[in-house]
This record gives structure tokens, C-alpha cells and sequence, in this order.
């Protein structure tokens, strides 16, 4: 399609950023055109959240036959089918992507180009020949999987997140760059789906969060058979018969470790080769494009969300970016972005929870003036009766009692987070999590039972004791 389009929004990537932003926009009337060079849903359908998930699930399939025994049902050691396992991925991939689709947003009166963006102007970009001229912009362009500049890596095969989902055939060894949440959630699901897997990490594994959080897992998954190295310096990479070998150093001593696969999981880079930013007058870094709270950069026609603007990269935050932006730009009201109470899960078994501070970042803002409480997992029945016993709830608060943050180590902790987005994010106190009516036997009991334990040191003291033997008397 060549030639010129006027439109009111142009917004350039089809991931789950730009999606939400062209759904919204051309049904509440703007004329909207979106520009997608790859394939719609970007990272988080295709190469991200959705295959990574589904992966997850098959290695969940795998390891609850082989942990079947506990629950007097034996079954053995399960065969895992690699390419079943790939056409499983796929086939979730599939049966979302009509939702994201060329033919839904063209159904939505969205005008969609299959093609690179790149701007011309402040006011215009070009995309296949076509240009587009819109009143506002939005770059929704995502990020790609950070390349660390170690010697050797560019002489050996190595899976990244946009191939290692096309594997027919599991690793035997996977040597895993990269230590956080997506290292480590490919790292377990290859391990339960057969694979020996290594881990290497610079800092500490999945460091980002609580580390009385992350020994659960990490527990868990070295128990599973992972070999997690942390602290360490990847020195150089170099091919090894059919596979890789990779030098590592660790504390002064040098280690040299070898497998057939080798992924990169080493953090993310914001996809802003090849835009052109200069022509429109936007600034950007090595993070991202620079926004202010309403998402706008430095050319105020020009929007940047998601992945590409530098902040939290999920997916629910790219959906959180596209509702600021519509209602900057279709409403014109002053919509700025909140980052107080954002969650995020690591979908490892289990899983971490977490949104608001941690005790670290809660210590350093208001020094001794906090309460941490605890509720182990082993207390609750419903786990127990699962034999999901592994994990822990930590909740921070103020000394009022004000909820400031938590983080939850368990089997599916990421459903058992909502309440707590609730209360960090409405400044609430722990009373009415302690107050509310949780169903047995639940998971979700155990945040009734940490909200109660901020009462236990004033319910149970001296001074109540006396109160009650004095109304008892009458
Ligand atoms: C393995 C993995 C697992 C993940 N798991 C989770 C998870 O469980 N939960 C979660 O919340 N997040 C997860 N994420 C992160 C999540 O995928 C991203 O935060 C999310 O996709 C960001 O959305 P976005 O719209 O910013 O970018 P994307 O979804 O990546 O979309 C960007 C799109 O822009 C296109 N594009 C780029 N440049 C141009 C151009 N010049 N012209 C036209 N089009 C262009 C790309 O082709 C792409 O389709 C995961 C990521 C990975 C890699």
C-alpha cells in the first residue's frame, strides 16, 4: 500500500502494548492506523508469556508423574515426547492468536501495515513505502534479548527467546546465561522435561526479589537437579564438538563447563534500532525511549509504551502504558503513571509473588519504623493436603500498619497476589485483610493468617490477659 495516510493515532508495534492502544483507540472513534514488522502479538504471545507459560505447563505434567508416589498413585518415570511437547506450545500460541490477529483489528476498523516503522519527520513515518501522518504517535516496539559482548559467543549456536520455543528436540545439557525470572523458568521446565541444566549468573539468582523469597525456589531448584552458579564471571565461550563449552571464573578459580545447549537469558534490550528517533526529535537510550509520567518523550506528539519505554518490561505494564496513553490523547486528561503498586510473578515452582517495597526498600525509606510479618506455608491444611508445602508470606508494613508491600513464595503465589495489589495500592491497613472471611481450606487463607499475626504481640500480651480476667469476674 503506497502512498500517504492522515490518521489520528499511529501507533507503531503490535505486541501487547500497541494491541491495547489500536483496540481502544479505533473503537472509541480515532481514525487509527497500527505498523507490525513481525508477527502480531509480539514477544508476549509468540517468543514470551504465553509459550514460556505453556512450556511450564508440560514440565508441571511431567514432574506430577514423577512425584504421583507421595500421593500412593505410582506411575513411573514419564516419556517425554519433545516435539508433542513443542506442538503443545505451539498449539497454545495458536489458539490465541485470532485475539491478536490482522483480521480482528482490521474488523475493528483498524488500518494495519505489515511492515518496519521508521519516523521521517516529528509528525511522520514510513513504513513499506506507505507514509503516515498522525496527529499522535505511539512506539510500541518492544524489546529484544540482550547480547552480552562475551568472547566466543558469536562462534557458537546459541538459543535466545525468539528461537529456543522452535527446540523439536529437548537438550541433553542446557547451559542457561542469566539467572532471573526468565532464565530460571526455562532453566526448570527443561529440567522436569528431561534435560541436565546449569545456570549461570553474575549477581544472585532471581536477585530482584526478596532472597528469604528466592531460597525457596532456588532451594527447590537445585533439589530438582538444576546446577545454579551465581557470582560468577562467563569468561569466554568456544564450540565443543557438537556443543558449546563455557569458561567460567569463580571466586579465582577457573571452571570450564560444557553442554550441548547454550541459551542467553542475560536481560532485555529496548528495540529502538532502525525508528530513526533522531528525525522526530525523540530521545532515547540505552534503556529506552525517555518519557515523563504521561508516557510522552521529548516530542509531545510522540508516546512511547511498554518494553520500549524503559520501565517495568511486562506484559500487564504494556496494558497498563496503552490506558494512560488513551486517555492522554483521546480524553486530553492528565493521566500519569503510578508505579507504586505494580506485581510481578516468576512462574517457577513455586512461584514468586510480589508488589510494593520489600523489607530491604521499606528499612532504607523509613528506617526501623516497620513491621515485617511471616506465614509459612507448611501452616496452611490446603497445602498441606496437596503436599505444597514449600514457601513462605512476607508483608511489610508501616508502623501503623499501612501495607507497603509483599511477596509470596508458593504454588501459584501469582493468584494468591491480588488482595495485596489492592491494599499497597490502596494505601490500605493490614486490619482489612486481617478482618475478611477467607474460605477453608484455601491458599488464600494464609493472607488472613499474616494480616492477623501484626494483632498477636498486642492480643496476646500481659495487658489483654488482664482486661479479660477482670470481664470474666462478672
Ligand atoms: C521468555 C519471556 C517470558 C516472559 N514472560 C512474561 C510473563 O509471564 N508475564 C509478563 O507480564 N511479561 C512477560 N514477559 C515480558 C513481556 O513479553 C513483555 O513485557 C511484553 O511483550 C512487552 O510488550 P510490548 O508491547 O512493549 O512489546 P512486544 O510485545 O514485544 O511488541 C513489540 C512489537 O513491535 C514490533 N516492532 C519492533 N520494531 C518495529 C518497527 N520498527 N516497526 C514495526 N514494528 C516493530 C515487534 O515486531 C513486536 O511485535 C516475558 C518475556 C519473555 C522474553
Amino acid at each position: 500500500m503506497a502512498g500517504t495516510i492522515e490518521t489520528d493515532i499511529c501507533v507503531i508495534g503490535g505486541g501487547s502494548g500497541g494491541l491495547t492502544v489500536a483496540a481502544g483507540a479505533s473503537q472509541m472513534g480515532a481514525r487509527t492506523v497500527l505498523i507490525e514488522k513481525g508477527k502480531m502479538g509480539g514477544d508476549c504471545l509468540n517468543y514470551g508469556c504465553v509459550p514460556s507459560k505453556a512450556l511450564l505447563a508440560a514440565g508441571h505434567a511431567a514432574h506430577a508423574i514423577r512425584g504421583s508416589g507421595s500421593f500412593g498413585i505410582s506411575a513411573g518415570e514419564p516419556k517425554v515426547d519433545f516435539r508433542g511437547v513443542h506442538n503443545h506450545v505451539q498449539g497454545v500460541i495458536a489458539a490465541i492468536a485470532p485475539n491478536d490477529s490482522v483480521e480482528r483489528f482490521t474488523g475493528l476498523g483498524v488500518t494495519v501495515l505489515q511492515a518496519a516503522a521508521r519516523f521521517t519527520g516529528p509528525g511522520e513515518v514510513e513504513a513499506d513505502g506507505t507514509r503516515v501522518r498522525a496527529k499522535y504517535f505511539v512506539v510500541a516496539t518492544g524489546s529484544s534479548a540482550g547480547v552480552p559482548p562475551i568472547p566466543g559467543l558469536d562462534t557458537v549456536p546459541y538459543l535466545i527467546n525468539e528461537t529456543v520455543f522452535d527446540l523439536t528436540e529437548g537438550p541433553e545439557h542446557l547451559i542457561v546465561i542469566g539467572g532471573g525470572p526468565i532464565g530460571c523458568e526455562l532453566a526448570q521446565a527443561h529440567r522436569r522435561l528431561g534435560a541436565k541444566v546449569t545456570v549461570l549468573e553474575m549477581f544472585s539468582i532471581l536477585g530482584k526479589d526478596d532472597p528469604e523469597v528466592t531460597e525457596v525456589v532456588k532451594r527447590r531448584l537445585r533439589r530438582e537437579g538444576i546446577g545454579l552458579r551465581e557470582g560468577l564471571k562467563v569468561k569466554s565461550i568456544a564450540p565443543d564438538g557438537a556443543g558449546v563449552a563455557v569458561e567460567i571464573e569463580q571466586d579465582g578459580v577457573a571452571e570450564r563447563i560444557t553442554g550441548s545447549h547454550l541459551l542467553v537469558a542475560a536481560g532485555r534490550s529496548a528495540n529502538v534500532d532502525g525508528l530513526n528517533l533522531e528525525a522526530a526529535g525523540v530521545t532515547y537510550s540505552k534503556k529506552g525511549i525517555e518519557v515523563d509520567a504521561r508516557l510522552r518523550s521529548s516530542n509531545k506528539r510522540v508516546y512511547a509504551i511498554g518494553d520500549v519505554a524503559g520501565s517495568y518490561q511486562f506484559t500487564h505494564i504494556a496494558n497498563y502504558h496503552a490506558g494512560i496513553v488513551i486517555r492522554n490523547v483521546l480524553f486530553w486528561l492528565p493521566a500519569k503513571v503510578d508505579y507504586r503498586a505494580v506485581p510481578w510473578v516468576t512462574y517457577t515452582d513455586p512461584e514468586i509473588a510480589h508488589v510494593g517495597q520489600t523489607e530491604a526498600q521499606a528499612t532504607q525509606a523509613l528506617g526501623g519504623d516497620i513491621r515485617v510479618l511471616r506465614f509459612a506455608l507448611h501452616e496452611n491444611d490446603r497445602a498441606q493436603a496437596e503436599r505444597e508445602t514449600d514457601g513462605l508470606i512476607k508483608v511489610v508494613t508501616d508502623k501503623r500498619g499501612r501495607v507497603l508491600g509483599a511477596s509470596i513464595a508458593a504454588a501459584r503465589a501469582g493468584e494468591l497476589l491480588l488482595p495485596w495489589v489492592v491494599a499497597v495500592g490502596q494505601r490500605q491497613k493490614i486490619g482489612t485483610l486481617a478482618s475478611l472471611i477467607a474460605p477453608y481450606p484455601t491458599l488464600s487463607e494464609i493472607s488472613k493468617r499474616v494480616a492477623g499475626s501484626y494483632y498477636i504481640p498486642s492480643l496476646f500480651s500481659e495487658k489483654t490477659r488482664k482486661v479479660v480476667r477482670f470481664l470474666m469476674k462478672f
